[in-house]
Formats: C-alpha cells, structure tokens, sequence
C-alpha cells in the first residue's frame, strides 16, 4: 500500500512537470481536485479506481505508467511472478498485479485483478480508442457492457470498447480473479 502510493506519487509529480502542469491546471485536466492532488503528491491520500482513471485520462498516460514503479524493468524476457506483484491498490475490496506495464510499442498493459468481495464499479469512458480484453481465471465476474450485464465463469473471456461506460461486478460471494489486458490506441 505504502508503495504503491509511493510510485502514485512520483509518477504524478514526473507526469505533471513533463507536461509543465500546475496542480490547477492538472486538477481541471483530469476533474480531480487540486486539494486531492496534493494529497496524493504528498503520499497522504489513496485513491479510488475511479479517481486513479481520471487522473490517467486526463494526463493522458496509461493507467500503468500510473501505479507502477516509475522504473519498471521492461525486459522482454524477465519472468513475472504474480504472487510478488499483487497489491491492494485502492481502499477498496480490490487487489491489483501489474504482470506487463505498459509498452508504447505494443500499445498495451497487462493487469492480474482480484475482486476480493461483492464488488461493483461503473467506470466512465477511458480515453478514445482504448480497449478492454477480460479472461476469467478464477469465479465468476459480471461486465456492464453496452447497457448491459453480462456474465463470465472461469475460462471465459471478452472484449469490449472501454471508450464508453462500463461497468465490473462480482455478486458471487467469492473472489474473482482476472486478467485484464488494456490496448491503448497509437498517439
Ligand atoms: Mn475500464
């Protein structure tokens, strides 16, 4: 937690000075407010999903460049061991493994996400062009997509346009664990 708010932090503030952002001007770019800003900048707020996907959007960063170590080892061929990666990103029931950071070459990030408990979230529209691909590894998940609930089991996977809202939901009464591979488009 302390590490994760810690790399929130650092890629915040290298984000914003490469752009050469005030914390005003960044607060109306993403709609998170200044006050909020600082919080994070300083370690001592640790945001929603929701605020996480506001402040990516509006710097217009994926969200693992984000929430991953600043310096992430982008070797090609280092093994990734999940169980090292996981943390709980957010106050809420959710826990987040960044297996492939973003690859500007590739275009895409590869996120390992457990929803510990009943668990809902609509999200808003990611930036134009983004999309989501969903492969159940673990219980049984729920996507709101196109105005409606869809459900996935174990093994069963989905794409979808996340450049609209969408929504994820776990009413199982277990965990569920997926992987969640996100495609940005070129710039
Ligand atoms: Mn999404």
């Amino acid at each position: 937690m302390q590490e994760l708010n810690l790399y929130l932090a650092t890629n915040l503030k290298k984000f914003r000075k490469n752009k050469g952002w005030s914390l005003d001007r960044t607060a109306k770019e993403t709609g998170v407010s200044k006050a909020m800003l600082g919080q994070i900048e300083r370690q001592e707020s640790s945001p929603t999903v929701a605020k996480l996907w506001q402040i990516a959007t509006g710097l217009q960063v994926s969200l693992s460049s984000l929430i991953a170590p600043p310096t992430p080892d982008t070797q090609s061929n280092q093994l990734r061991n999940v169980d090292h990666l996981r943390h709980q990103a957010t106050p809420e029931d959710m826990v987040v493994a960044t297996l492939f950071h973003f690859d500007a070459s590739v275009g895409f990030e590869v996120f390992e996400i457990t929803f510990l408990d009943d668990f809902e979230r609509i999200s808003e529209a990611h930036e134009t062009g983004v999309i989501e691909h969903i492969i159940v590894i673990e219980g049984a998940l729920e996507l709101f997509i196109n105005q409606q609930w869809v459900s996935l089991s174990q093994g069963q996977a989905i794409k979808f346009a996340a450049d609209t809202e969408h929504g994820y939901r776990n009413t199982s009464g277990q965990a569920v664990k997926f992987h969640d591979i996100i495609h940005y488009p070129k710039k």
